[in-house]
């Protein structure tokens, strides 16, 4: 073994590589596609790579550094077990070809997270392949395309969302070829049922929603919403981002939905900040099982099949769900490492589930209350949505609130609240979504943080609007980098490494 540590940092050994893949010895690769000279990366020993990765870590925020109530992303706590689980070797250390007998941990679990979740939602099959929640509802919608093209109906080629729906529905669903009905807002920022009814018809593939909604409301008449877009012949898909205020409540399969997306590294924890890594299983309703991707757990008792000789217990293998699968839209088993940790942190709670919704949905409420304390004169300066009158409502596990008042007053913009924030050490909240909202921050505390920081939390708020405005519109002060021109860093990206020659 050719083990080249040098702990006293002599330059270029803070590495250590198998000796081939140092130079280009495969000489199948074109003479026109290899480099002319040696790439100018840089070099260090391993104290200076360690500091160097340690010291961009504590320039980024992070929900391990601070409060993350960043509305619709379920910032919650990683609780480290679920590293150590996913890390035993009879895990980490698997082959996806490699034999179901060698498997039975992995499947066991995989077929556990699949019950688990049809339970919690109403469905009747789940599959665990989509790798985000995205990608569950291009899974999921092109699953309902497919049954309408079976039985004739492939005319249908709408498919509705509401207008407080989250980016991704629409794209996800004109990704499938559909065209994006799009259904205005209520008065109460709830559905507008009567808008539902002129929008259905005999073009009606489905409709895209979340409940509650990005605004944190429960829809109250999802059933009849239901109702009116199955009697014109659509499907209801339920897009399960915000599942957290739900479970054990109520379900997607009660409010009468035919398929939901869940977003395990949302609800189940998974550090995913930066837009990865996740899982976004989909569960369907029996009519639409046929067309899952596959392979999918499953398990049968030994006795039924003694081949196996794994005595009384129960043996699992991957099933194949048969011809009218839509094919596979992950390679492998979707992401393993984000489904095993997942279901560490589910059974943690085990049948106390419905506890973790709870306390998010009370944690929500809680803190909405506390920044509009009317006995705080700056807590005029903000706009509890949707409406004043909804002041002493009872919002989900998230709520929005607009900074038009503040802005009226003094010029200050919701931009500005959020980037002043990351001065008192706390992550923004959603900034400008959804947005039927002016001037929207969208917070999301989680079920957990305790009542300090979230009474913290409100007081320092209340501070940032009480302040001269110019604090706010040059923040922020104290990051390591200062407020950026959005457009200039979108049009003028630089993504090489300066030692990059190009060649
Ligand atoms: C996060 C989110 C999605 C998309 O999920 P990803 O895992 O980020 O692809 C869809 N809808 C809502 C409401 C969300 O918050």
């Amino acid at each position: 073994m050719s083990t080249v540590f040098d702990f006293n940092g002599a330059p270029g050994t803070g590495w250590s590589q198998p000796d081939p893949i140092r130079e280009i010895t495969n000489t199948e690769i074109p003479e026109s596609l290899r480099r002319k000279k040696k790439p100018g990366w840089p070099r260090a020993s391993e104290p200076e790579l360690v500091r160097h990765y340690t010291r961009l870590s504590q320039r980024n925020f992070g929900i391990d550094t601070g409060f993350y109530p960043l509305g619709s992303c379920t910032m919650k706590h990683n609780p480290r077990v679920n590293e150590k689980i996913v890390q035993i070797p009879g895990i980490d250390r698997i082959h996806p070809l490699q034999e179901e007998s060698q498997v039975q941990g992995l499947l066991s679990i995989y077929y556990e997270m699949q019950e688990m979740l049809a339970v919690c939602s109403g469905m009747d099959s789940v599959t665990l392949q989509p790798v985000a929640g995205a990608q569950g509802e291009f899974t999921a919608i092109r699953c309902i395309q497919e049954y309408h093209n079976n039985r004739g109906e492939g005319q249908r080629d709408k498919v509705i969302v509401p207008d407080s729906a989250h980016g991704t529905n629409p794209a996800s669903a004109s990704m499938c070829g559909y065209e994006i009905i799009e259904i205005p807002s209520g008065e109460d920022g709830r559905l507008d049922i009567e808008a539902l009814k002129s929008a259905v018809g005999e073009d009606t593939a489905a409709m895209m929603i979340t409940n509650p909604s990005t605004l944190g409301l429960f829809e109250t008449n999802i059933t009849e919403a239901s109702r009116i877009v199955h009697e014109a012949g659509g499907q209801m898909y339920y897009d399960g981002a915000n599942f957290n205020a739900i479970i054990g409540k109520t379900d997607p399969g009660r409010m009468g939905f035919d398929a939901v997306h869940y977003n395990l590294h949302k609800t189940f924890s998974q550090p995913h900040g930066g837009g990865g890594p996740g899982s976004g299983p989909i569960g369907v309703k029996s009519h639409l099982a046929d067309f899952l991707p596959t392979p999918i757990a499953s398990r049968r008792a030994s006795s039924d099949d003694d081949s196996v000789g794994v005595g009384d217990g129960y043996w699992y293998f991957w099933e194949d769900v048969g011809e009218k699968s839509i094919g596979k839209v992950q390679q492998w088993n979707g992401n393993a490492g984000a489904v095993v940790r997942a279901w560490a942190f589910y059974r943690r709670y085990g049948r106390d589930l419905v506890k973790m919704s709870e306390h998010a949905v009370l944690n929500s409420n809680y803190l909405r209350h506390k920044i509009m304390n009317p006995d705080r004169e700056v807590a005029k300066r903000i706009h509890c949505m949707p409406s004043e009158g909804a002041k002493t409502d009872l919002v989900m596990h998230e709520f929005t609130l607009s900074m038009s008042p503040v802005k009226n007053l003094n010029g200050v913009t919701g931009k500005d609240v959020a980037k002043r924030l990351l001065d008192y050490g706390y992550m923004s909240p959603t900034l400008y979504f959804p947005q039927i909202v002016p001037e929207c921050l969208m917070i999301e505390p989680t079920e957990t943080e305790s009542k300090e920081v979230l009474d913290k939390f409100a007081s320092d708020l209340h501070e940032v609007l009480s302040e001269d405005p110019e604090m706010l519109t040059s923040a922020p002060h104290t990051t390591p980098v200062k407020r950026v021109d959005e457009v200039w860093a979108a049009r003028q990206l630089i993504l090489r490494h300066p030692g990059e020659s190009g060649e």
